[in-house]
């Protein structure tokens, strides 16, 4: 096909490979290994990575765990953030030596209902890092210009890549469950995804509650800025968050179905449960009579949209979040899934490139 474009031209590249690490079958360990780079297609651009974070999506990637199943031989990673080192041809999104996070939304029409009425992220005709794009565990990834978000000097990248995928995404939960100043807020599970929920709840002027089993990350979550923190080995959330009223919004980001029940049973009446998490065990049982009587919203949030995202970043550059997270070379990455699995680690394990 003749392409004729318009400048900027495409920049030539001379890389020939990269070390990334590749998914050759579910379940099997992750091999560190030389692949072949490809040639950019139109509006893509090639990124050298510098930092790259280990979501719980990239493991179950890696097992092969949901219905639509990625295609081996791939390379997880949506929280990927690096520099762009060359463009391919009629890109003008982003300009050569930029950083840039490519999230989980890795391409979408821009055309369909849901493009143009600010809902990207629920495109039928999207592609995701990670899974059907390879991804941010190599040293270099590709990626739709149209799709990256640029990060902003004095972020530091290591910061960036968990606020790509467990940032945008519990931002837009808080977004999706409407959170107002003086809003009971209940977060379940304080890991990647929750440490960052209590620190937006709170900038929306909630209340926070947080829920989990172990008391050092509810002592985080304190730090975080959550106001009550409740151990649910101890005592039964349901009953705690009842006697403060109830929670106007619930948030689950624990991959249980029993907590996503408990976290109904804490809502007031006009309630709304927002589910974030994926576990494995996919369904829920939840009462209809009290969702009617009581008048409860039940919602899933899906990560966010390049604006949600531009959001999280900005928020990030004026102060106003922490991320904790812990970097590892990515020759680790088979012991950092275990790890991630046993939930032997604080926050977010970010792999350095
Ligand atoms: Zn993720
Ligand atoms: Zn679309």
């Amino acid at each position: 096909m003749a392409v004729t474009t318009s400048k900027p031209e495409s920049s030539a590249s001379s890389l020939t490979g990269y070390r990334a690490a590749v998914v050759h079958e579910f379940h099997a360990p992750l091999s560190v290994e030389e692949v072949p780079a490809k040639a950019l297609e139109q509006g893509q651009v090639r990124v050298k990575v510098e930092a790259s974070g280990l979501c719980h999506t990239d493991i179950h990637a890696a097992h092969g765990d949901w219905p639509v199943k990625p295609t081996p031989p791939f390379v997880p990673g949506h929280e990927g953030v690096g520099k762009v080192v060359e463009l391919g041809g009629g890109v003008t999104e982003v300009a050569l030596g930029d950083r840039v996070a490519m999230p989980w939304l890795g391409y979408a029409c821009g055309t369909c209902d849901h493009c143009v009425s600010g809902w990207e992220t629920l495109c039928l005709e999207q592609k995701n890092m990670g899974y059907s794009i390879d991804g941010g565990f190599g040293e270099y990834a590709t990626a739709y210009a149209r799709y990256v978000v640029k990060v902003r000097d004095g972020i530091d990248p290591f910061d960036a890549a968990p606020l790509t995928c467990a940032g945008v995404t519990t931002y837009k939960a808080v977004k999706v469950a409407g959170t107002r100043s003086s809003d009971l807020v209940a977060v379940f599970g304080v890991g990647g995804l929750g440490h960052l929920a209590i620190q937006y709840a709170a900038i929306a002027g909630g209340r926070v509650i947080a829920v989990d089993l172990i008391d050092e990350k509810l002592e985080l979550a304190h730090e975080l800025g959550a106001e009550f923190t409740i151990n649910a080995r101890e005592q039964d959330p349901v009953e705690e968050i009842q006697a403060l009223g109830g929670a106007d919004q619930a948030i689950a980001l624990a991959v249980s179905p029993r907590v996503c029940e408990q976290a109904f049973g804490t809502l007031r009446r006009g309630g709304k449960l927002v589910f974030v998490a994926l576990p494995a065990d996919n369904h829920v049982t939840l009462p209809i009579l009290e969702t009617v009587l009581n008048g409860i919203t039940i919602v899933g949030s899906i990560v966010g949209t390049r604006t949600d995202l531009r959001e999280v970043f900005e928020l990030h550059a004026a102060g106003k979040t922490k991320v904790i997270r812990e970097v590892r070379p990515l020759a680790r990455v088979n012991e950092s899934i275990a790890d991630v699995e046993a939930g032997h680690v604080a926050a977010r394990i970010v792999f350095a490139l």
